[in-house]
């Protein structure tokens, strides 16, 4: 049964009069709520949108009551604490919309909009808001590119780039394709889970041989959490873009109360592995504001990837457990006897800190590095 909440607070304007806030009723898990403008903003409530596809999708998957905790607003969000920018995006970001924090990659932020919105997002600064995070000009981004022979691959993202029409990505790719240190072009979309009718876009197979003919190859990073998200949809259009040589990887987030389940996160690479998608990242869950109660604690998140890796073939764990921290990509390893948490930087700014193994001592409950203390 619904239970309505009014947490409606009156806004004094700078010269002291009341004015009416404008109020909205918001559906989230717990019930209907009246929310005000202000307490959205200040909360940085992503916008609640649900495609009609994925929605059906979930609904009928019969994991329903999981996924429900991916697109559907909760009260929780109202309280939990964090920071908008948890992997330094603002810190690495070297012209407009472009981010160069790991040697070799390129992360260009070509889009604020996605399908729909997950609630657990660690872009929700920018995501269904009209960004200035965006990249405004590709000529810049690629004058940068073009003046740093490392950097050898570029990563689409936003947002989801698949909400850009083909001709769109097209005219990026005019001043990306032409770079010759360029190897690979990756897209980074929930677009497949969301909407995968997309990817039925009887251009984009001309836009993939564009990649390919500029001798780069193409990368689509899906980003399932769940065996319920991969539709019959998806996977048809996935067998359909490997035939025209397209490269898959997913990446999934650990979400409390969504995949928290070696059972189901060993389904779902398995399933990803059966249909031409290699499993690349299941990361921690960041401690972003709005999203925080999504984290899982490190050591049950180390015990749900054991038990995830106990349940695949050797070709099907091709995963690593990452944190992707401030200071790198931080592969979790282990606690040991000692009581310390063993990682391993996967990704570093500085290159002699890639592969080197390092030590804290564990805190029950904690769930990010921040949470450790050194020693
Ligand atoms: S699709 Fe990606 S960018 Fe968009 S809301 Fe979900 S996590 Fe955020």
């Amino acid at each position: 049964m619904k239970r309505a909440r009014t947490i409606q607070i009156n806004a004094i304007d700078a010269v002291g009069e009341v004015r009416q806030p404008h109020t909205a009723v918001m559906n989230f898990i717990e019930g209907a709520c009246v929310v005000t403008e202000e307490e959205l903003q200040a909360n940085s409530i992503t916008p609640h949108h649900v495609t009609k596809f994925y929605r059906e999708q979930i609904t009928s998957s019969g994991h329903y009551e999981h996924l429900k905790y991916i697109v559907e607003p909760s009260l929780a969000e109202l309280e939990s604490t964090g920071s908008l920018d948890t992997s330094g995006e603002h810190d690495n970001t070297v012209v407009p919309g472009l981010q160069h924090k790991y040697q070799q990659t390129g992360l260009l932020l070509v889009t604020d909009r996605c399908a729909s919105y997950c609630r657990y997002c660690f872009r929700k600064r920018i995501i269904g808001r009209d960004s200035d995070e965006i990249a405004p000009d590709f000529a810049r981004v690629a004058q940068y590119i073009g003046g740093h022979p490392e950097m050898t691959n570029v990563l689409l993202s936003g947002g989801d780039p698949f909400m850009l029409s083909t001709a769109k990505l097209d005219k990026i790719l005019d001043h990306l394709l032409p770079i010759p240190h360029l190897e690979s072009v990756r897209f980074g979309t929930k677009m497949v889970a969301f909407e995968p009718k997309r990817f039925e876009d009887a251009a984009l197979p001309a836009l993939f041989r564009r990649i390919r003919e500029a001798g780069k190859t193409a990368v689509i990073v899906t980003h399932f959490d769940h065996i319920g998200e991969i539709s019959v949809a998806a996977e048809r259009n996935i067998r359909s873009l490997c035939a025209h040589e397209v490269q898959f990887l997913n990446q999934s987030v650990l979400l409390a109360k969504v995949n928290d389940d070696p059972e189901i996160l060993g389904a779902t690479f398995a399933k990803c592995h059966q249909i031409g998608v290699r499993p690349y990242y299941l990361f921690q869950g960041r401690p972003v504001k709005g999203a925080s109660h999504f984290q899982v604690p490190l050591r049950y998140g180390l015990e749900i990837a054991r038990g995830v890796n106990r349940r695949l073939s050797g070709i099907q764990k091709t995963f690593k457990y990452i944190m992707s921290h401030y200071t790198g990509k931080i592969e979790i390893l282990d606690i040991g006897a000692d009581g310390r948490l063993y990682m391993r930087y996967h990704q570093n700014k500085s290159p002699e800190k890639i592969g080197k193994i390092f030590s804290r001592p564990h805190v029950e409950g904690a769930c990010w590095l921040d949470d450790l203390p050194d020693g």
